[in-house]
């Protein structure tokens, strides 16, 4: 094999990503590509958990709790399938060597969040997604047959005769085209392109800009879930998520006077909606959140990097209110895929946040993001075995020239224009408020 092919190319090292790579066989030739470093990724930095279906009663509860966060746009497929996964996938996890927090009795230690009628997310404290991401790719690095190359973004999907054969992809040095027999897209949401947003700056939503130059099925880029509670600062760069974790445990929010004004247990949309009513009421630009419900112990055990980077920000969760505000975090949209990846465009797939099966509806439910990452990671990985079993990437592709390519600059401005216009298609009054 010329070392430029390979059977699959995986854009992205988050839990999708890995999960895809790891779910492949051991004899398939697979290339990682990520914009920086292997565990910078908006998965590393998944706080609350994963949800688990605990026990087969437990179903109906779980999928009505998802279809309500999700305003009955869900697609009921994707539920079930997902719900239905979160045993194997979790049970997989634990091989890796994940470490789930535990009760003094061994047992696990369910946590509970907005939406969820009951206490079924796991979790490491409260720093989850570093625990399940630096356990993948300490498996990806044992595998002889997963190459990662870091520091390689992809600016173009190489597309002929109507399939996807590969991308072309850009490192610090040059620029490169890499063919395969498909394309995995797990290049995450798109927080990168919002003012205020919980996402690293470089999650920029560079598939979906592909899937809408490409004329590739995109579908629901209206669902955009704004976070209710990040940490409000005023200095520039990524926003802090204080996870709804910590008002599954207890935590309250306050208003200017010091008054409870909400369940702060409701689905994310209809907190944002209260928040912000209660921040115009007042003119100001956030509320409190107030920790005196929850023993020091579990502060300090459970939510030790809460606890640390509000101190860094000058408030001790312990005694002080700490001032919170909604920020853009999630999105439920994306390339239109059914359970299995598939694309709109043949041997292109797409997972994870950057793909759209409809598991989330119009409003994800806390903690179900990473568990959908995976169980469909999962599944797409099976499909390809089963459509490519046996198959040679075919010699002669065409080489692609990659001047079209040298002004970055440009190319970027317009992945984000596309994003954003098609946002403002869908939904003009969301634009408005948060673009
Ligand atoms: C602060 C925060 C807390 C969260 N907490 C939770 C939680 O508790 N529970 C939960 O279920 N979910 C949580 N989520 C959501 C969850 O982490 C993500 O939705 C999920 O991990 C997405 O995984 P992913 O693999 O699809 O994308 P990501 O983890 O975002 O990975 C995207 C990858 O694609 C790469 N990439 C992007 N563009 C390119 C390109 N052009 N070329 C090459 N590489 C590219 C990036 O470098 C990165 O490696 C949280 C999210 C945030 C931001």
């Amino acid at each position: 094999m010329k070392n430029n092919r390979y059977d699959a190319i995986i854009v992205g090292t988050g839990v999708a990503g890995l999960f895809t790579a790891l779910s492949l066989p051991c004899n398939c030739n697979i290339l990682m590509v990520t914009k920086e470093e292997a565990d910078i990724s908006d998965s590393y930095l998944a706080q609350g958990g994963i949800s688990t279906l605990l026990e087969p009663e437990d179903f109906d509860v779980y999928f009505e709790d998802t279809l309500k966060a999700g305003r009955y746009q869900n697609n009921p497929e994707s539920v079930q399938e997902m719900i239905l996964s979160s045993n194997d996938v979790i049970r997989r996890l634990l091989e890796y060597g994940v470490d789930f927090d535990k009760t003094s009795e061994g047992d696990f230690e369910y946590t509970r969040e907005g939406g969820h009628s009951e206490y079924r997310i796991l979790h490491h404290q409260d720093v989850t997604g570093k625990e399940i991401v630096e356990k993948l790719l300490k498996e990806v690095k044992t595998r002889s047959n997963i190459t990662i190359q870091e520091y390689t973004t992809m600016i173009d999907l190489l597309i002929q005769e109507g399939a996807c054969i590969g991308i072309a992809a850009k490192t610090k040095e040059k620029l490169l085209c890499f063919y395969a027999n498909a394309v995995f897209l797990a290049t995450g949401g798109v927080g990168g392109i919002f003012k205020n947003s919980t996402n690293f700056s470089q999650i920029t939503g560079d598939g979906i800009a592909l899937a809408l130059r490409h004329n590739i099925e995109v579908t629901n880029m209206n669902y955009i879930q704004i976070h209710p509670t990040v940490l409000y600062s005023k200095r520039k760069g990524r926003r802090f998520l204080i996870s709804e974790s910590v008002r599954g445990e207890g935590a309250i929010l306050l208003n200017e006077e010091g008054k409870r004004f909400v369940n702060e247990l409701l689905p994310r949309d209809l907190l944002t909606q209260a928040i912000h009513k209660e921040m115009e009421r007042y003119q100001v630009d956030y509320v409190y959140l107030s920790m005196e419900n929850i023993s020091k112990d579990k502060i300090l055990r459970h939510f030790p990097n809460i606890y640390a980077r509000c101190k860094e920000e000058g408030y001790d969760a312990l005694t002080d209110l700490i001032p919170v505000t909604p920020a853009q975090h999630y999105l439920m949209g994306g390339i239109k895929t059914d359970i299995n990846g598939t694309t709109s465009m043949k041997h292109l797939y797409a997972v994870g946040e950057t793909a759209c099966n409809g598991v989330h509806g119009a409003n994800r439910l806390a903690s179900n993001s990473l568990l959908e990452s995976l169980v469909f990671a999962r599944n797409a990985a099976n499909h390809y075995v089963l459509m490519h079993a046996g198959t040679c990437l075919e010699e002669g592709y065409v080489e692609v020239s990659l001047e079209k390519y040298m002004n970055q600059d440009d190319w970027e401005a317009i992945n984000k224009q596309l994003i954003l216009e098609e946002i403002k298609r869908k939904d003009k009054e969301f634009y408005d408020a948060w673009c």
